[in-house]
């Protein structure tokens, strides 16, 4: 393995802890909750708290796969709570959140993957927090899509993560054809905003990320979120290029030029960064 990648210099600037936000950290901790904020300590947190938005993950922090990318555990996950949705929605409310993004593991184990507590905890963070928008982002469970979009988030997110070429090694027990697949069913169903995003610097070249945005845009999707990947640990699949913020601009320029309607791209854009504005433009 190589040894740790020294950043470039625009990735390396003072970042916020958990300490700066000790009435987000309690309170999370007394309802039982992970934001993906936290847990992957998350860069943008300064930011992301401040406007109101938040990333919270249910179902656990058990996954049933392991993703070369992906710093959470694999193993047998937690029996469900059912309990969970209320909690949620009262930590979106006691935060004030405006935006509110729910995520999970990816829960192969259960039979509908965890559709119905996404779909509890849309309608309970919309009944204590009418105002605030709800996106989720969901694993790649396209048979149970309609238990989750009855509920009817703002929008519906789901990540391509990767080029086709690469998703065998990065995302073992996903594919491109089942990514594709569930975003195109959402976009066809309607009435929701469909988004989706890639990480670059897993060894793709230009021109497949192209082909992946035109993939994507095929499938129906018009939000898109364009990051650079970061090795969580030197086991993971390894940093195979840094993009500067000038190539991310170009690499955004041309998915605008594509269509797509709302972009977010830098080094430091996460799936769920500037989340509101993003739909704002969209609106
Ligand atoms: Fe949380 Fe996403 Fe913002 Fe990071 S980018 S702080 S995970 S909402
Ligand atoms: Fe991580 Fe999601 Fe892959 Fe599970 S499915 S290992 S949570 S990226």
């Amino acid at each position: 393995r190589p040894k740790a990648q020294r950043l470039p210099q625009w990735l390396r600037r003072p970042i916020s802890t958990d300490q700066d936000y000790p009435d987000v950290s309690k309170l999370l901790g007394s309802l039982q909750l992970n934001t993906v904020c936290a847990s992957a300590k998350c860069p943008n947190r300064h930011e992301c708290w401040n406007r109101g938005t938040a990333t919270i993950m249910i179902l656990g922090n058990t996954c049933t796969r392991n993703c070369r990318f992906c710093n959470v555990n694999t193993g047998r996950p937690e029996p469900i709570d059912t309990d969970e949705p209320a909690r949620v929605a009262e930590a979106a409310k006691r935060l004030n959140l405006r935006h509110v993004v729910i995520t999970s593991v990816t829960r192969d184990d259960l039979p509908d993957g965890g559709a119905q507590i996404f779909a509890d905890t849309i309608r309970a963070i919309k009944g204590v927090l009418p105002e605030a928008s709800v996106e989720v982002l969901t694993p790649d469970f396209v048979e149970h899509l309609d238990v989750v979009l009855d509920a009817e988030p703002l929008v519906f997110n789901h990540n391509l993560e990767t080029v086709r070429r690469l998703q065998e090694t990065v995302r073992p027990q996903a594919s491109y054809e089942k990514s594709l697949k569930t975003l195109r069913y959402a976009a066809e169903r309607g009435g929701v905003l469909v988004k989706s995003g890639l990480m670059l610097g897993l060894g793709e070249t230009d021109e497949e990320v192209f082909q992946a945005l035109e993939d994507l845009y095929s499938a129906g999707v018009r939000l898109l979120t364009l990051g650079q990947y970061l090795a969580p640990t030197r086991e993971h699949h390894p940093v195979e290029r840094f993009i500067s913020p000038e190539h991310f601009d170009e690499l955004a320029a041309r998915a605008r030029e594509m269509g797509f309607e709302g972009v977010a791209a830098g080094p430091l854009v996460r799936s769920s960064y500037r989340a509101d504005q993003l739909v704002a433009k969209e609106n």
